[in-house]
């Protein structure tokens, strides 16, 4: 089955459960101050779920657009260096909003996935919460009778709060949570050792792929858990990861969700993808990075120095450095990536095809201004290499990190990530140092004009030159004579 007929059959099947089909809400999150990107399905849902508005309909499924690249999920490390940790990727997902719980989101999971995808019932395993001792929250009783009646005891699965206890972040609402995992292993491997010894062991072909919530509490600041006013179901499926188990392949990569997007990188770079670990790397962080960049400028949020815009100004540049090192993609490429991501995508985010000529300018500009300073910066780093293997020193000083950062744009995780390829660190303490000083001088250069209206003064060197109509009315154009 491809992976556009797997995406609409699981919209088609909750459908056919009475839910409602609603479009995923943007990537990029703009009210929500404990929230940079949208990590879940459920973050549309937030209020909802907290009793603060009332759900327009009771039943909802859709395909979420996520990214888990800051705060409490945060995956950015995983990416390429496994095969099942995205940047971006679709969640796709079905909730119920005070109307059915665990019964029913149990059964209905279980049918989809064995029943209409047809995964085999021997690869699956479940888990459910074995309850929490600071918390004083009991075993899931409930979810592990509903489970014994569908599959042998043997595989579920009892696990601790890390991973059955979903909490969107440091406050909100969370709840316990059933996962469904899958073996995608051999028969041979999996003679040798169970795969239930392996769920939740980071072992790459034995993979989560769906969670099921039961959303039953707010995190508040203070840490303590409140009950919801009612009790809700929020289920999140990686689309990707189910591509894989239903394409039965070993890598998320090798499905048609990729492969397209690998072959125009072989093809541009003319390296082969599937010889060499490095290599292949390098080949998923681009084709992984492409879809991330992408779909955030399309929802408003272009590459930037702060904030959310740095996330993805340091996604784009790492994604330029693996080309540039491992591909050796030294002109700008990324951007002829996103023809491919409006064809794949477009259909179901229209956003991406409506806006394909402007994201690919942006990054295009972005690309090109890095490429400017990336082979001083990375013969800076070769030089510092050299000076530390002939004292014996193994640690890369924040100052040179921050030096790196402030004139050749190398973003800290980049200069770690090289550091780390070659058997180093960095002091990263020490470059929070470095940042904090810079703004101090930064913050004392500007107080002398932080007025909205600054008088020529031969002290202070600026000089009224007038205003801005192009930008803002009210904007004070300032020109430093000295
Ligand atoms: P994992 O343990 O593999 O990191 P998770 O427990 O953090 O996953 P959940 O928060 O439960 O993930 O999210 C629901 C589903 O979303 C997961 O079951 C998985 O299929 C998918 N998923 C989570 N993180 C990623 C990611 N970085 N890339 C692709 N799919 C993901
Ligand atoms: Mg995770
Ligand atoms: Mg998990
Ligand atoms: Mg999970």
């Amino acid at each position: 089955m491809e992976a556009k007929k797997i995406r609409s059959t699981f919209i088609e099947f909750f459908q056919s459960k009475q839910h409602q089909y609603v479009p995923s809400s943007p990537i990029v999150v703009k009210n929500d101050p404990t929230l940079m990107f949208t990590n879940a399905g459920m973050n549309q849902f937030k209020d909802a779920f907290l009793g603060n508005e009332i759900a327009k309909y009771s039943r909802v499924a859709n395909s979420q657009k996520c990214l888990r690249v800051s705060g409490k999920h945060n995956d950015l490390e995983e990416v390429g260096v496994d095969t099942y940790h995205h940047t971006m990727f679709e969640m796709l997902g079905n909730w119920s909003f005070g109307d059915y719980f665990k019964k029913e989101a149990i059964e209905w999971a279980w049918e989809l996935l064995t029943e209409v995808y047809q995964l085999p019932k021997d690869r699956l395993y479940v888990s459910v919460f074995q309850g929490d001792e600071g918390d004083k929250l009991e075993k899931d009783v409930e979810a592990a009778e509903l489970w014994s009646k569908i599959v042998p005891e043997d595989r579920i699965i009892l696990g601790s709060k890390k991973d059955n206890f979903w909490e969107m972040g440091d406050t909100g609402p969370c709840g316990p949570c059933s996962e469904i995992h899958v073996d995608l292993r051999s028969e041979a491997e999996i003679a040798q050792v169970p795969g239930r010894e392996l769920v939740n062991n980071d072992h790459p072909q034995v993979i989560e792929i769906w969670n099921l919530v039961f959303m039953q509490f707010n995190r508040l600041a203070d840490g303590s858990l409140k009950e919801l006013p009612a009790k809700h179901v929020d289920t999140g499926m990686g689309f990707e990861r189910l591509v894989r188990a239903i394409q039965f392949k070993s890598s998320n990569y090798d499905t048609d969700l990729f492969t397209p997007f690998l072959d125009a990188i072989a093809k541009k770079s003319g390296k082969t993808y599937g010889l060499e670990e490095q290599t292949d790397i390098a080949f998923r962080v681009i084709v992984d990075h492409i879809r991330a960049i992408s779909f955030t400028i399309a929802d408003g949020q272009i590459p930037s120095n702060n904030k959310a815009g740095y996330v993805i100004r340091r996604i784009l540049r790492r994604a330029v450095r693996y080309g540039y090192t491992f591909l050796g993609l030294q002109q700008p490429f990324l951007f002829e990536l996103t023809p491919l991501i409006a064809t794949y995508f477009g259909d179901v985010f229209p956003e991406v095809r409506q806006q394909q000529e402007f994201i690919a300018k942006v990054i295009m500009e972005e690309e090109a201004s890095f490429l400017r300073t990336l082979d001083h910066g990375l013969k800076m780093l070769e030089s510092i290499k050299s000076e530390l293997n002939s004292k014996n020193e193994k640690v890369i000083t924040g100052k040179t990190a921050f030096e790196l950062y402030d004139t050749f744009g190398f973003p800290l995780d980049l200069t770690s990530l090289i550091a780390r390829e070659n058997g180093f660190s960095v002091d990263e303490k020490g470059f929070a140092e470095e940042m904090e000083k810079q703004k101090t001088r930064s913050r004392a250069a500007s107080e002398q004009e932080t007025g909205d209206w600054v008088l020529v003064n031969e002290d202070t060197g600026v000089e009224f030159i007038g205003y801005d109509f192009t930008e803002a009315y009210s904007q004070i154009i300032k020109h430093r004579t000295i």
